[in-house]
């Protein structure tokens, strides 16, 4: 990609009104201390970017703000520690981003989502309105999980998807990730930052399995952060958080990171559809219905339903796969799962006959389909 396209994707920055900034564990609380002279100087660099923008932070560090206070000597490992180290972890991290933003007059706001809460739509909504009367008030809300009430199963997992979650559900115009790498390094090498990544796909070849020490979240949920952003219409910044007045020079447009342009926003409900909503069961189609998706975004119908798996309700969530077990999209079923036990293979017109009623001819319409592969 030349230089010149980077400036012209760059400067568009300059005009973000809403940021989501991400600030991982590796940057506030390296080694497992929380850092608040760090998380002063980044309030600062915030503050001044963000004057006449909205700001929301999602900050990790409550795990490695708690757990020496709980008289652990390192990271606990298992869920439980985690949980309690975050519960006493969660309090003193919010004092250090209240006392740093304090010095600039702005309120911050304790934000905790669960999976859970991303999961149901209407709660979702919630969370939106929330946080769109915390930006209107000027305050900053400052968003982590709620690990001390997420448990393994439902656990969003790391706050990169939490952070593309929150900047999809806000439509931000920026996220910016910040970490303890300077961006996606040119085959895994530190003094190769690529500065402009037009195609999440080009991307996966740079990455390199492994994860930071302290943080959640290696160079792959980022990436998956990233493409949860570009279905939003959010471009998407990942760069140093120890690099100085980092957030002020991203929004001056200096070529500084790695930038993902955005992609064209797809609607809310098919970025809920998705990514947030959880699935719960899946199909299993056969060719032609795959094809039928894949090329003709077509609804499916019964007659393409090799198999059904998990146990849902109509209206749940569920993933199609292919016969050999690739997930290609996800939807909304219009039945459960023993009514498409009943109906699969069949034809639309023998719903009725099969089941004694008909609430629709698909079992999930087009308009409840979100492809998770790209369209052949
Ligand atoms: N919610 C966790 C914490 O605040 C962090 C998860 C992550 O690092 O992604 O400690």
């Amino acid at each position: 990609m030349s230089e010149t396209s980077d400036i012209s994707f760059r400067a568009k920055l300059a005009a973000s009104k809403r940021i989501v900034v991400k600030l991982g564990s590796a940057v506030l609380a390296p080694g497992g201390t929380l850092d608040e002279s760090t998380i002063a100087q980044l309030a600062a660099d915030m503050a001044c970017a963000c004057a006449d923008r909205e700001l929301i932070i999602v900050s990790s560090g409550a795990v490695a703000s708690g757990f020496r206070v709980m008289g652990l000597e390192t990271m606990p490992k298992s869920i439980v520690q985690k949980q309690a180290a975050a519960a006493v972890g969660q309090p003193r991290l919010m004092r250090a981003w209240s006392d740093a933003f304090a010095a600039h007059g702005r309120p911050v706001a304790q934000v905790l989502l669960t999976a859970d809460d991303l999961d149901h739509r209407t709660r979702l909504l919630n969370a939106r309105r929330t946080l769109q009367e915390l930006l209107n008030a000027g305050a900053v809300p400052i968003i982590n999980e709620n690990d001390s009430v997420s448990f393994d199963e439902i656990k969003l997992g790391d706050n990169d998807r939490l952070s593309a979650l929150v900047a999809s559900l806000v439509q931000a115009d920026l996220l910016l990730i910040l970490s303890g790498i300077q961006g996606l390094y040119a085959g895994g090498d530190p003094k190769k930052v690529l500065h402009l990544i037009p195609d999440i796909a080009e991307a996966m070849s740079h990455v390199r399995v492994g994860k930071s020490d302290v943080g959640t979240g290696g160079m792959q949920t980022k990436l998956d952060a990233v493409s949860i952003a570009h279905a939003a219409g959010s471009h998407v910044v990942i760069a140093g958080g120890k690099s100085k007045q980092i957030v002020q020079r991203v929004l001056a447009s200096e070529i500084v990171g790695t930038l993902f342009p955005a992609g064209k926003a797809t609607s809310s409900r098919k970025r809920w559809i998705g990514h947030a909503a959880r699935v719960r069961g899946a199909i299993i189609i056969d060719d032609g219905a795959s094809r039928a998706l894949m090329e003709r975004g077509a609804s499916l119908l019964p007659s393409g339903v090799i198999a059904v798996e998990g146990s849902f309700e109509s209206g749940g969530t569920i993933e199609v796969r292919t016969r050999d077990g690739t997930a290609i999209a996800r939807g909304i079923a219009a039945y459960s799962d023993d009514e498409i036990q009943r109906i699969k293979g069949k034809r639309s017109n023998q719903i009725e006959k099969t089941l004694g009623y008909c609430y629709a001819e698909e079992i999930i319409h087009r308009d409840d389909l979100v492809l998770t592969v790209k369209r052949t």
